[in-house]
């Protein structure tokens, strides 16, 4: 699982929660999400708000633990939200306050914590006038928005109806949020934030840059910063592995994002170093962004040839740069091959090359860029072993290479396989072979 996207905590002690995110030494409250409505369960909506909400949490340094989706069930509601607020600081519900009976969201959170409901003499005042302005009449059950748990703070809901409301015991606090997404969204950076802050006292900032590496494993990686991942406070290092790629985190905190990044910045170039070339982008731009930026600044274009990854090299030539992406063949076995030699520099020695991965490799990218009439060539050819069915790293034989017509760079490994992950790996290896001759030349 490891190799397949698994977060991997490295160095420490005593993390402070698994995953990815958790950042040894910093303090952070549990919070959990609570997203109520029997539309969700059935799958007549799609619940955003939980992921959004924990991005957003995530920013912030608060761990997430718990995630539920549970239906206008007082009874399942009650036992979810006792649960929720037993084991967490902060319990965020979502959804369940409007003014229909199977809005039961205030009154089941009034039960849990032992309070009655009491009209809310603000937010009823603030409703009113919200229907008045658009010429309406409040109707009684529109009156029930205002209640909330004795004791709670209410929160005015400027963009809808159903007002929000915080309620807080000895050991936990929820905050309910309305299910309307982006009543919810402003609710939750204009109000839940700054609580969240308040009561938790957090006054920094989490900022984090992401170096993406390719060509060398995880344990590659580990070998050359190891050391920093296992010495670093603040900031910290992280690392997390996919098919054929390895991002290191950089998190750090300070009162301003300047800052942080202040505190990342000698890091980053300590760890840009001693990865070198190894690193193909940063943060949000992907391997296609950096091998689209560098065929556009050279003014190249490049054909590709390939089997065993099914277009997925195709694919990504074209994410990368649509315009200097001439043709991509996709071969299945080595009759497209055969064929794409007759264009080659060696056509009478079809027949022998089939057995020669490596030279056939080298071939394929000189006649694809042949036929074409590209700049470069790209061929990937790989040889699955039928018996191994493993998804990851299946053993097989890859061979990648990419010419100019006139030298090579290339690439080899004992393994290929047709699942996803080892048609990703492939892909991106082909990609990232192309990026360092585009950067080192022919
Ligand atoms: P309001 O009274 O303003 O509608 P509410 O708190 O009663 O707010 P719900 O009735 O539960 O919210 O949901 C209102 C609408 O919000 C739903 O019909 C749906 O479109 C959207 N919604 C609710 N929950 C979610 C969610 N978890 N993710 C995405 N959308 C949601």
């Amino acid at each position: 699982m490891g190799r397949l996207g698994r977060p991997i905590e490295v160095g420490g002690t005593s993390p402070q929660s698994i995953g990815w995110l958790s950042l040894r030494g910093f303090p952070m409250p549990n919070a959990e999400i609570v997203a109520i409505g029997s539309e969700l369960l059935l799958g007549q909506i799609v619940d955003t708000n939980s992921p959004w909400m924990s991005q957003r949490l995530a920013q912030l340094g608060v761990n997430l633990y718990f995630k539920t989706i549970v239906g206008d069930n007082p009874i399942r509601m009650k036992e979810v939200l006792s649960r929720a607020m037993s084991r967490s600081d902060l319990v965020i519900t979502s959804g369940g306050l409007g003014p229909t009976q199977a809005d039961i969201t205030r009154e089941i959170i009034a039960q849990v914590v032992g309070r009655k409901l009491i009209r809310d003499p603000r937010l009823l005042a603030e409703l009113d006038q919200r229907f008045r302005s658009r010429g309406f009449v409040m109707t009684p059950n529109n009156e029930r928005q205002a209640d909330i748990p004795e004791g709670a703070i209410p929160v005015s809901n400027p963009n809808g109806t159903a007002p929000s409301f915080i309620v807080e015991t000895d050991k936990s606090a929820v905050f309910a949020l309305p299910g309307v997404p982006f009543e919810l969204k402003w609710l939750f950076d204009n109000e839940l934030v700054p609580y969240i802050r308040k009561r938790f006292g957090i006054s920094d900032v989490i900022t984090y840059r992401v170096l993406k590496v390719a060509e060398i494993g995880e344990s590659n990686v580990d070998h050359r910063i190891g050391h920093l991942i296992a010495s670093s406070k603040n900031p910290t290092v992280g690392v997390l592995a996919s098919p054929g790629q390895v991002d290191v985190r950089i998190a750090a905190k300070a009162a301003t994002a300047a800052e942080a990044h202040t505190l990342i910045e000698p890091l980053e170039l300590e760890i840009r170093r001693l990865l070198g070339r190894h690193v193909f982008a940063a943060d949000s731009e992907t391997m296609e962004d950096a091998v689209g930026k560098l065929l556009r600044q050279k003014d190249l274009t490049v054909a590709s040839y390939e089997d065993l990854t099914y277009g997925m090299l195709a694919e990504r030539l074209e994410q990368a740069g649509p315009a200097h992406f001439v043709e991509g063949l996709v071969g299945n076995g080595l009759t497209t091959a055969k064929r794409l030699l007759g264009h080659g520099r060696h056509p009478h020695r079809s027949e022998e090359l089939m057995h020669r991965h490596a030279e056939l490799a080298d071939e394929l990218a000189y006649a694809v860029r042949q036929q074409a009439g590209a700049n470069l060539g790209l061929a990937v050819h790989a040889l699955a072993d039928p018996a191994d069915t493993s998804e990851n790293l299946a053993r097989g034989e890859t061979y990648i290479s990419v010419t100019d017509g006139h030298k090579f760079h290339r690439r080899s490994y004992n393994s290929a396989g047709r699942g996803r992950p080892d048609r990703t790996r492939i892909s991106l290896d082909a990609l990232e072979l192309l990026r360092v001759a585009l950067i080192e030349g022919f």
